[in-house]
């Protein structure tokens, strides 16, 4: 690992730990206006169908100003223009990107970054959809440090982009090198200790965050998911209800709270709370998971180092 890193490291945990707590409210409040601005921005020029980054339609490709917006594949992007998008943006510019564009259209559901679904030997692995394309981002701890041979002994990832199920890109085709700007922030998002803690904001929330949201605050989540999300589409909602005297539930109750749901666009749960709110002797428990609409993980075979 690079020195200059540890020291970078060391450095912005010192300055974080520093921090009054004025500091940092006056700090988060400076990020989130010019993340605000940037994202309104790419949101406005995305509705017209143009990319905010290069402000050019999303159909055009011109191959001496490399943009991102090529990885929508709507231009004539092909797989030997990928390495100069790499050489022009680093890990988190080009995730970001393709966070936002997938959140854009089917909010969280298309970027399944969960992290009970990673393998334990990487540090990111990420598989985002968005319309007909699937991109997968991935990095284990052995790219990380640069895996042995001489053409791949620094510090990189690896990319896959499937194009109507089909490959595009392989994740052996590239070994795209991280900044050093990435490797600082993988290293303080590891450490448990630097009060880091990496976001692409709630324009590029994926599952990982919507699951830590509905398990934060559960009843805020509940009034404001839709009965769509809920059961075809981001998250899975089980509700199981039991009385505590052992009586028995009546069946009216779960029919009305079914034709609710219906009228409502309401989730179950939030039916039944509406409807049984006055009842002591009944408890609910509420499992929330991601749905299965969410894409897997696409997973890399390793190749074994001898
Ligand atoms: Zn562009
Ligand atoms: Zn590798």
């Amino acid at each position: 690992m690079d020195n200059d890193i540890k020291n970078a490291v060391n450095y912005i945990k010192s300055q974080i730990s520093g921090m009054s707590s004025d500091d940092r409210t006056e700090h988060h409040n400076s990020q989130k206006i010019s993340y605000d601005k940037e994202y309104k921005l790419f949101s406005e020029s995305y509705d017209k169908g143009v990319c905010y980054l290069c402000n050019k339609s999303f159909l055009t490709i011109s191959k001496n100003n490399p943009c991102l917006h090529w990885l929508l594949r709507r231009c004539k992007f092909k797989k030997k223009h990928f390495k100069s998008l790499y050489e022009k943006y680093d890990y988190y510019e080009l995730s970001a990107f393709l966070h936002w564009v997938s959140a854009k259209e089917k909010g969280s559901k298309n970027i399944n970054n969960l992290k009970e679904e990673m393998s334990e030997r990487k540090k990111f692995e990420i598989t985002i959809k968005w319309k007909n394309i699937e991109w997968t981002l991935d990095c284990s701890h052995n790219d990380f440090i640069g895996h042995g041979g001489s053409q791949t002994d620094f510090p990189h990832w690896h990319f896959q982009m499937r194009i109507d199920g089909k490959q595009f890109i392989n994740f052996n085709d590239f070994h795209i090198p991280l900044s050093k700007d990435d490797q600082l922030k993988i290293m303080l998002s590891e450490d448990k200790e630097s009060g880091f803690c990496h976001s692409f904001g709630y324009g590029g929330f994926g599952m990982q965050e919507t699951m830590d949201a509905l398990k934060d605050n559960f009843d805020i989540m509940n009034e404001h998911l839709l009965a769509g999300d809920a059961e075809n589409g981001t998250v899975h909602m089980q509700s199981i209800i039991t009385t505590t005297d052992g009586s028995k539930i009546d069946a009216e109750v779960i029919n009305d709270a079914r034709a609710m749901s219906q009228k409502t666009d309401k989730t179950m749960r939030y039916c039944l709370d509406k409807i049984l709110k006055d009842n002591k002797n009944i408890s609910r428990t509420t499992i929330a998971s991601p749905s299965e609409h969410v894409p897997d993980i696409a997973k890399r075979t390793e190749r074994k180092r001898r």
